[in-house]
């Protein structure tokens, strides 16, 4: 069987790619494991409009329902590697199955940058988490931190001080570059220490982690007492498969999908959308994500009906 379309990924730009595809009517389906990608890790999403305040989750359960409604197929498996044969492409799966498809939109997302730390990996699970929607409630009126200083760090802050008795908030840079909003509301929490113009250096502990030593002290002192850790600081294309070889895919020094307006890649019949798409400082946002897996459905419907006219 060959494929009008397959979307690789189950976030909003791979969700909403889906639910326009369905609508032009293209044979398609999704892969990808994290239903609703990191979207759904978000705790309070308060900029999608039409949802005043909803939580990363429901939203995108919202999503994967109404996309449902259509009946895609999505199949379960990894994708390993993309090659192109002639005019269509073969995806090959972690099972060693073939799916070919004329078109394939790429809506991968990002992964979690880590601190590189010692103790970082050795802790994970065991106080170390990139999730606070999905670890938080562990640390009930426990001392957490979080590192960090863009959007994620602040709002996570927020959400772990509802939980924990005191929350540090560890940022490397004296001014946080989170929307000024976040920046108000930390300021006014109570439970929320910052501590800027610091690093984490180690994350100590013994079954669970205990401490962390800093880059210089606070408070004169160069290690604090923690249950928890919470690291917040960005993201990374993610590295799901290897994209290149032998497709010859073009990405920015950054390591993102370089894009056009139409979201097509450089290769002919791919196209890619969401967070994995450059530059690397362009809004990353669950609406703009939203919109490129639009963009990138329309661009393959008329990539494969060969239109030249707007649809
Ligand atoms: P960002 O890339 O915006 O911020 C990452 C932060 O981590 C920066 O402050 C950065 O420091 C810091 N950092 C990076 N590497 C290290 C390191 N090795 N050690 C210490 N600190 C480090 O990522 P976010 O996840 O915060 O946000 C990603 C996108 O998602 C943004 O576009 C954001 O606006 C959006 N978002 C929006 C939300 C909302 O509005 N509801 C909620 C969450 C995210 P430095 O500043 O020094 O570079």
């Amino acid at each position: 069987m060959i494929y009008d379309l397959i979307i690789v990924g189950l976030g909003p730009a791979g969700l909403t790619a889906s639910i326009y595809a369905s609508r032009y009517e293209l044979k398609h389906a999704l892969i990808g494991s994290l239903k609703g990608g990191t979207a759904s890790e978000s705790h309070l999403v308060e900029n999608y409009p039409g949802f005043e305040s909803i939580s990363g989750q429901e939203l995108m359960e919202k999503f994967f329902n109404q996309t449902q409604k259509y009946h895609p197929e999505f199949l379960y498996v990894k994708a390993d590697q993309i090659s192109k044969n002639k005019n269509l492409f073969e995806i090959k799966t972690n099972e060693g199955k073939i799916i070919k498809t004329k078109t394939i939109i790429l809506a991968l997302g990002v992964q979690h940058r880590i601190l590189s730390v010692p103790g970082e990996k050795d802790f994970l699970g065991r106080g170390v988490s990139y999730c606070p929607t999905c670890d938080g409630p562990l640390f009930k009126d426990k001392i957490i931190a979080v590192a960090g200083g863009g959007d994620s760090a602040l709002t996570s802050a927020l959400y772990l001080s509802k939980i924990a008795k005191k929350v540090y908030l560890i940022y490397r840079k004296k001014i946080f570059r989170a929307q000024a909003l976040w920046q108000t509301k930390v300021d006014e929490e109570k439970k929320i220490k910052k501590i800027l113009n610091n690093q984490i250096k180690e994350i100590k502990g013994d079954s669970l982690v205990n401490e962390i030593i800093l880059d210089k002290p606070y408070q004169n002192k160069k290690s604090i007492k923690i249950n928890g850790l919470f690291i917040e600081i960005g993201a990374i294309p993610s590295k799901e498969f290897n994209l290149n070889p032998p497709l010859k895919l073009k990405k920015d020094s950054a390591g993102y999908i370089v894009v056009n307006y139409r979201q097509e890649t450089n290769v002919p019949g791919l196209f890619a959308a969401g967070d994995i798409t450059g530059p690397a400082d362009k809004l990353k946002q669950i609406i703009t994500a939203s919109a490129e897996g639009a963009i990138s459905a329309a661009n393959a419907y008329r990539f494969l009906t060969k239109r030249t006219t707007r649809i």
